[in-house]
């Protein structure tokens, strides 16, 4: 099955009890028995619901996977895979890490004893110096938000493989209509499902996905034991929202590509930075393991000022200054003012997020809407 058929019916079946095409929401959190420990599959909705159990087919459907497992966000599941790990245990992880990961790391897991080593990956061969006994896990975010560096997946599985170490990617910026981790030799996949998989900015919710029945029994024993799982009614709307997936992930890469475009010719923007141009660092690797090049950029303004950058994101009228990203409205944010306030100006500075940065999370509106909102707001500078 193709990736445009599956994401629509992979992994589905008609409900049985009705012939209903899509899965009901199975507002309920227990199930008859006919007898002690007799019953239809299901006994209790933390440890496994109908409609979640549909996503989750779903979910190991397009990610090339045997196994999904859906939680109530995506630092719940972030939290699911790092329960793998005991005290002593080192993980190696890249340096421009989304901040919420970076936290639950050093401020949760941490305090319990886990080691983790913030790097940059552009060159894999940078991570082998990292590897000891202790070693057990490798985190790879790719692309990175907001500087939208390229991680080559392939490269750094090799290593993990090498080091029999687990390499868990999260996917979350390229979904997998633009790359499959688990084909390139990840362990295991990860989402915040709250961005392109729901794609609607109403839910927000994590994922995993693997391929190895050990390690999804482990999960699915801490997705069980620890709780954080999602409710039906979330189910519902992300399987909703992956069933067009490949046609809004199609329009965003489009609308990215002409608003890069767009504002790498204007005169007031300094840098763009989106790995579709020939110039970006890793274009070469993006080219060879996405199909396309995404709706997600960031790009600074001449001279810097901060008081220009958050003028132009007040004026903009199309794209709506928020936190998030993914979902069909474009969205605008400032990240040293938002996501990364909390990382020290030179500290941030280092890896590109200076003050005049601004990242767009391209929707699938009109593209011609979406440059003019950009000219108009840009012309008040
Ligand atoms: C949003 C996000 C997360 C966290 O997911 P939540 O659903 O907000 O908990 C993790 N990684 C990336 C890349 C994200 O964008």
């Amino acid at each position: 099955m193709e990736f445009n058929t599956k994401v629509i019916h992979g992994g589905q079946q008609h409900d049985p009890s009705t012939g209903a095409v899509m899965p009901p929401i199975y507002q309920t959190s227990t199930y008859a028995q006919s007898s002690p420990g007799k019953h239809k599959g299901y006994e209790y909705s933390r440890t496994a619901n109908p409609t979640r159990t549909a996503l989750e087919k779903a979910l190991a459907s397009i990610e090339n996977g045997s196994f999904g497992l859906a939680f109530g966000s995506g630092l719940a599941a972030i939290d699911a895979v790092a329960k793998l790990l005991k005290p002593g245990d080192e993980v190696i992880s890249t340096n421009d890490l989304y901040g919420g990961t970076y936290r639950l790391f050093t401020k949760i897991f941490e305090v319990f004893g886990i080691k983790f080593h913030f790097i940059g990956m552009d060159n894999a061969d940078n991570i082998a110096k990292y590897v000891n006994k202790n070693t057990k896990m490798i985190w790879v975010e790719t692309p990175t938000n907001p500087m939208l560096n390229i991680i080559d997946i392939e490269a750094v599985a090799n290593i993990a493989k090498l080091n029999k170490l687990l390499l868990v990617v999260d996917n979350t910026f390229a979904t997998p209509y633009l790359q499959l981790p688990l084909d390139l030799g990840a362990d295991i996949v990860m989402h915040s499902a709250t961005k392109y998989l729901g794609g609607h900015s109403d839910v927000v919710m994590g994922a995993l996905i693997v391929k190895n029945k050990d390690l999804s029994d482990k999960l699915y024993f801490i997705q069980n034991a620890s709780g954080a799982i999602c409710g039906p009614m979330d189910s519902f709307l992300v399987l909703r929202g992956i069933k067009t997936l490949h046609l809004r992930m199609q329009r965003h890469c489009e609308n990215g590509k002409a608003v890069a475009h767009y504002l790498a010719s204007h005169p007031k923007i300094d840098k763009v930075y989106w790995p579709g141009f020939e110039s970006h660092p890793n274009h070469e690797i993006a080219k060879k393991q996405m199909k396309d090049f995404g709706g997600m950029l960031s790009f600074t303004i001449f001279g810097n000022n901060y008081d220009k950058a958050i003028k132009v994101i007040e004026n903009l009228k199309i794209f709506t200054l928020a936190e998030s990203l993914g979902g069909v409205e474009s969205l605008s944010g400032h990240p040293a003012s938002m996501t990364h306030a909390s990382i020290p100006k030179e500290e941030r500075e280092k890896t590109g997020v200076i003050d005049s940065l601004i990242r767009l999370s391209v929707g699938i509106e009109s593209e011609k809407d979406l440059l003019e909102d950009l000219k108009n707001a840009l012309q008040l500078i």
